[in-house]
């Protein structure tokens, strides 16, 4: 059989495995709990013996459709899905390191993933921050204990690119997992898995879910690590074929004993959604880039971060990997422009925190999701006081144009006056 598009396989994956009544959907399983005739069964379940279900915060079928989604669509051979992206990130972390370990992070992070590599220098798991624009800093950073090296596509709300092609080469020689947060890109515009990572993260609550009525995450193992060289494997968890003891662990210990398990009703909403996927990521990117291009012009703006534009320090790096630029637009102000005053006077644009929403979402990144981390570390980030960071939708792009013009302009007026 030929291997289908992206579109074809998500929307007809539910059928692959004959489901109840022909039903187009996976149904929503609420059952925690499955009933076996023969308790010799459930018993080799229980030892790995047999392919089963036993409970629900370990298995559940539509949790299983969801994960078998996302495999598909990251191209890899096992995922692991989480009520969130950070119990994702949390699970697959704290499943893998151990206290003396070392592991080199991308300095420009989500927030939360930035707060809880904060807990895991506090459990005595070191962290190295650096520019993971460029490889040598990278490098420069390893150390005999490091195990992992972490980085997101797009950096949020600056855009930065991390050197994801160079960075995977290094850690294939240095035989350390290459863990990649896709959340910014998703599937549909980049596959870390070109770049060699071992690990892909995506919060299913941002674009694949899409819609802004669902929490969920996933790691999806790409099947390019050989985890015979990882020393932090258990026993228990090393079977026959080696690719398969990292998922394994990730599963056993970051999902079935620490419990950040996705609900079936979740997964339903965010595999649902995954289906337009492709259709809403386009549309959001080229309102994106219509965006971007009218802010650049504009007096009120000082500067914008978006990896479509020429004048991005990584634009060839962005339109070489990327299938588009994704949807997330950051600006900063001209002093004297109140960033409260912009947002209040958009009509069209919301004021909120999520992102990957169809509808368009802005947020005053200082006073919000950045505030806990202080003004120190902001500004190593590239974040100003004015910086507003707009997660743009699927809206008709005139009417965010209009929105944008408006607002702006009255910034403008406000000011002079
Ligand atoms: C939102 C986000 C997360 C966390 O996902 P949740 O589902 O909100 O827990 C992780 N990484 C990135 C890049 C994100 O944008």
């Amino acid at each position: 059989m030929n291997k289908k598009g992206f579109t074809t396989t998500n929307l007809h994956s539910d059928r692959l495995d004959k489901p109840e009544h022909g039903v187009l959907h996976k149904a929503i399983h609420t059952s925690v709990a499955y009933g076996y005739e023969d308790a010799r069964k459930l018993a080799e379940v229980f030892q790995g013996k047999r392919a089963g279900y036993n409970y629900g915060r370990q298995l559940n079928p539509t949790v299983t459709a969801l994960q078998n989604r996302i495999t598909a669509m990251e191209d890899g051979i096992a995922t692991a899905a989480f009520a969130t992206g950070m119990a994702a990130i949390a699970g697959a972390m704290l499943a893998l390191l151990r206290t003396g370990d070392h592991i080199v992070s991308s300095a420009f992070l989500f927030g939360n993933t930035n707060s809880f590599f904060g807990t895991l220098q506090a459990l005595g798991i070191e962290v190295s921050f650096v520019d993971a624009t460029d490889v040598a800093a990278v490098e420069a950073a390893l150390q005999p204990n490091t195990r992992l090296v972490f980085v997101e596509t797009i950096a949020n709300p600056a855009t930065q690119i991390a050197d994801l092609a160079a960075i995977g080469k290094l850690c294939a020689q240095r035989g350390l997992v290459y863990c990649v947060d896709n959340t910014m890109t998703s599937p549909h515009l980049f596959k870390p898995k070109a770049v060699a990572a071992s690990l892909v993260v995506n919060s299913l609550t941002k674009t694949i879910g899409g819609h802004g009525n669902a929490l969920g995450g996933a790691i999806t193992d790409t099947g390019l690590y050989d985890w015979s060289a990882f020393p932090n494997i258990y026993d228990s968890y090393k079977g026959a074929d080696t690719r398969l003891w990292g998922i394994t662990q990730i599963k056993k210990k970051g999902l079935r004993d620490m419990g950040g398990s996705l609900g079936p009703e979740a997964a339903h909403h965010l595999a649902v959604g995954s289906e337009t996927l492709p259709l809403r990521l386009d549309r959001a990117c080229a309102n994106a880039l219509a965006i971007a291009r009218l802010c650049e012009g504009h007096a009120a703006v000082n500067r914008v971060f978006y990896p479509g534009l020429e004048s991005h320090a990584q634009h060839q790096r962005a339109a070489n990997l990327f299938h588009n630029f994704g949807a997330i637009v950051s600006i900063d102000l001209v002093q004297g422009i109140d960033c409260f005053e912009v947002l209040n006077a958009m009509e069209t644009v919301i004021s909120s925190s999520n992102l990957g929403d169809t509808r368009t979402l802005a947020i005053p990144v200082a006073h919000t999701i950045f505030y806990e981390m202080g003004a120190a570390r902001r500004a190593s980030m590239g974040i100003s006081d004015s910086m507003i960071r707009f997660s743009v939708g699927i809206e008709d792009t005139q009417d965010l144009l209009d929105d944008f013009s408006r607002a702006l302009d009255q910034a403008l007026t406000l000011k002079s006056a």
